[in-house]
């Protein structure tokens, strides 16, 4: 399959664009698009094929459920049972990085929820996204724009290496904003449980929601044959090639124990500070920011990933990172990545 590439940065200038891509989507064709927490392959939510699509375009096990995309919170009233714990939310955090899991409607096949009675609701808020799934007047299903496992797209380059010849058009929109996919909660009643931490964090939750329970898939403690409650967090995921793995401590054994490795003859990569990248003379690093700057970090993450399988090592180190606040995020990605390896220095 030929896939086109298109550049749009201001959609109110990029009518034409949008709506070839909109009918791409009608047809039950798929589009990669940008969002404000990474890169989607996107398909007619209301479409069983489409949903086959991009599984398969993926790579992806058919029982791990897509998120549906929409352009107002309200939309998710003709696709599932919402309540006033999801308004709550809706009216916090939407448009924004939060996926809410509610009962399905019909208007969703099953194809989509990976077999689930529930759904997955997010709306998202880069206006490329949001103008994508208004020109289109269908939910969009999409999942990260990457091949099933490898890091999630973060720009459209990677899309382009993952993903050419098996979708129809994919749209650069440039960098994503946040860098890590959504917030997933469900709501038991009045509880929101956290199944998946992103850009919206524990602490913001609970200014909003009277409970907040943090799943052990999200905590990172789930054992081995634990199912987790989103399917997706069950595998092993945003991995690179080569192995990655967690170095556990504090900041002054990190250099001395890159140090040691390297003086054994191993060919090792680091995810670092750019002063850690200094003191290891700038060799085989790549920097993510700076560990008080979890903003940048989670931005950086995923690329960083990327950028240090490409150096050709056997291994790639990375301190673990703290876990509150935006951290918990990171550190759910990155134990992921890393398979669980976590070496204490
Ligand atoms: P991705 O689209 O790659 O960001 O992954 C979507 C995540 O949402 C996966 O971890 C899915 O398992 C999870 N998910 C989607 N729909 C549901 C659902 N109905 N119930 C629980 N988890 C879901
Ligand atoms: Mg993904």
């Amino acid at each position: 399959m030929k896939t086109e590439i298109i550049k749009i940065n201001n959609p109110a200038t990029a009518q034409d664009e949008l709506c070839r891509a909109a009918q791409i989507l009608r047809r039950g064709g798929l589009v990669v698009f940008p969002t404000e927490t990474v890169y989607g392959l996107g398909g007619d939510a209301t479409d069983p094929d489409a949903a086959r699509k991009i599984y398969e375009a993926k790579g992806r096990p058919s029982n791990n459920p897509l998120i549906i995309h929409i352009a107002h919170p309200e939309d998710a009233e003709q696709y599932a049972v919402t309540n006033e714990y999801y308004y709550r939310l809706a009216r916090a955090f939407m448009p924004g990085p939060l996926t809410v899991i509610l009962p399905k409607k019909d208007t969703i096949p099953v194809e989509v929820t990976g077999g689930l009675d529930t759904v997955a609701v997010r709306c998202p808020s880069h206006p490329v996204a949001h103008a994508l799934i208004k020109a289109t007047e269908r939910p969009i299903a999409a999942p990260s724009a990457n091949i099933s496992g490898r890091p999630s797209p973060t720009s459209a380059d990677y899309c382009i290496s993952d993903l050419e010849g098996k979708v129809d058009m994919i749209i650069d929109g440039g960098e994503c904003d946040i860098g890590l996919e959504s917030t997933i909660v469900m709501l038991r009643g009045s509880t929101a449980v956290l199944l998946r931490p992103g850009a919206v964090t524990y602490d913001a939750l609970c200014c909003v929601c009277e409970t907040v329970e943090l799943s052990a898939a999200a905590e990172g403690t789930l054992a081995e044959n634990e199912r987790p409650l989103a399917p997706g967090m069950m595998y092993r995921h945003y991995a690179p090639n080569a192995p990655f793995v967690l170095l556990d401590g504090a900041r002054e054994a990190f250099i001395p124990y890159i140090q040691s490795r390297r003086m054994s003859g191993e060919q090792c990569a680091v995810i670092c500070s750019a002063e850690e990248a200094k003191a290891l003379d700038e060799k085989n690093t790549v920097i993510y920011g700076d560990p008080e700057d979890l903003t940048t970090q989670a931005h950086r993450l995923f690329s960083a990933l990327r950028e240090a399988d490409v150096l050709g090592c056997d291994v790639i180190y990375a301190r673990k990172p703290a876990t509150d606040g935006l951290g918990l995020a990171l550190y759910n990605r990155m134990i992921r990545a890393a398979s669980h390896t976590v070496i204490k220095i």
